[in-house]
């Protein structure tokens, strides 16, 4: 079971897959469990960025009902690795600035590598990580390292408080996925939660000092706002769409009737 607020935020995200879905030739489904271990995972590795490798369930598929809905009109199949097959496992195996987060450490190299991912030996099939308090849009190191990815990079962007000395960074260009949206949604945060909040960031961005929290972080962050993008290294977009253990997305008695 993950958070009622993660929950909530992960319909959100689904019906805008659903709104989005021309925009997207494939899809990947991520369980909403895993989410919440990147979220954790990326709180208790501040403020440097995590490199997580994903492995898909070769036992879980997607669910046909659910591919047939989110579908667009120029699907590819078979555009890359582990298409079709729901998230199986996270591995955080890297941490650090945006470019040292991509290059692997030897010990996910060398013989200890092959024995945690079993006889195939391989790599990741997808590769996620993430931008503490900065939008999930690729850089060029990112997109250089997505190159070598057989299945899918992912981007984790996540707004936070107190920000310490990372303040949000939005000054950048790309196709952004929020999970939700922190001007409309959660509760207003007290008076005195952000007394850490450096001053100038309000002035120089905007935003209030006091912005509504979705949910706290294991580590007593305030969190705003999470953003989630999925690319293939070909440079097209590909849609994510949370789903729950029976491999339904979240939210998705409403999701299916609205197409009814
Ligand atoms: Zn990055």
């Amino acid at each position: 079971m993950v958070e009622e607020w993660l929950a909530r935020a992960m319909s959100d995200y689904n019906r805008a897959s659903l709104e989005k879905k021309e925009s997207y030739v494939a899809s990947l489904h991520m369980p909403g469990p895993i989410l919440a271990d990147l979220v954790d995972w990326c709180f208790q590795s501040l403020p440097d960025e995590i490199l997580v490798g994903l492995e898909v369930d070769n036992s879980k598929p997607h669910r046909d009902e659910v591919d047939e809905l989110f579908r667009a009109g120029d699907h590819r199949f078979d555009l890359f690795a582990g298409q079709g097959f729901v998230i199986g496992e996270a591995h955080l195996v890297n941490r650090g600035d945006s470019y040292s987060v991509h290059h692997l450490p030897e010990e996910w190299t060398d013989g200890l590598f092959t024995e945690s991912r079993g006889a195939r030996g391989a790599r990741f099939t997808h590769w996620l990580h993430t931008h503490p308090n900065a939008p999930a849009i690729p850089s060029g190191a990112d997109a250089d390292a997505a190159q070598s990815t057989e299945g899918v990079d992912l981007i984790l962007g996540v707004d936070f408080s107190p920000a310490g000395p990372l303040p949000w960074y939005d000054d950048i260009e790309g196709e952004r996925r929020p999970l939700a949206k922190d001007e409309q949604k959660g509760e207003p945060e007290a008076e005195n939660a952000d007394a850490n909040r450096p001053r100038w960031r309000s002035r120089f961005f905007g935003r209030s000092d006091r912005r509504p929290v979705l949910g706290k972080a294991p580590t007593g962050h305030s969190i705003h706002g999470l953003e989630l993008i999925a690319f293939h290294r070909s440079g097209v977009g590909i849609n994510v769409i949370f789903v729950d253990e029976d491999g339904l997305p979240y939210g998705w008695p409403f999701l299916s009737d609205a197409t009814k």
